[in-house]
């Protein structure tokens, strides 16, 4: 699978295989559309190849350009354990930050149980499960050949005491899935270890 990191201000946007499929894991913050279409045009991807957009959770620096990407005709698949977090999206944003709210309308609107008959059909082995900790609505997209999108689900041993048994499940979900390689939201790509 070719993985590319077309992210900038710090988070992550990680493109999937740009010339058959286009999938984008994570976009930034509102209103940073131009510098998304720059990081592409650097890397020699055209805008049109961004086909589909999977939020890992919805946080202004994950979310916060989705509608903005949707407008540009790119398809938001929405996992059903994401959707009462969309609204809530609309509660950190300041009116400096020109945030377009993202409607529910017009999503690809998947249970996680039935991502994996989906992603087959663009192209990807894979599938989507709920990793909560970091926040309820936390997904990730896990391939067959063991890389996995993990957002900002909190390093094992790292998580505050309120979240750690759940960050600890998510963790173990992962080690069931034969995870090899995170990709994080923030920092480096890194091994996972078992
Ligand atoms: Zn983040």
């Amino acid at each position: 699978m070719n993985i590319l990191n077309v992210g900038y201000r710090s988070t992550n946007c990680y493109l999937l295989e740009p010339d058959r499929i286009g999938l984008l894991i994570d976009v930034g913050w509102p209103g940073t559309l131009p510098v998304l279409r720059n990081v592409l045009k650097k890397k020699g991807v055209p805008f049109q190849k961004v086909n589909y957009l999977l939020i890992t959770h919805y946080h202004p620096d994950h979310a916060g350009l989705a509608q903005e990407l949707k407008d540009q005709g790119v398809r938001l698949i929405v996992v059903d354990s994401q959707i009462s977090s969309i609204p809530a999206m609309a509660r950190y944003m300041k009116p400096r930050d020109h945030y377009q709210e993202i409607s529910l309308y017009g999503n690809i609107d998947l249970a996680a149980a039935e991502s994996r008959k989906f992603l087959m059909g663009i192209g990807i082995s894979g599938e989507i499960i709920s990793t909560p900790g970091h926040s309820e609505d936390s997904v990730t997209l896990i391939l067959d050949d063991g890389c996995a999108f993990t957002g900002d689900l909190t390093p094992p041993g790292h998580a505050v005491e309120e979240s750690r048994s759940e960050v600890e499940r998510s963790w173990e979900k992962l080690r069931a899935h034969k995870v090899k390689t995170i990709y994080p939201g923030h920092g480096p790509v890194r091994p996972f270890a078992q």
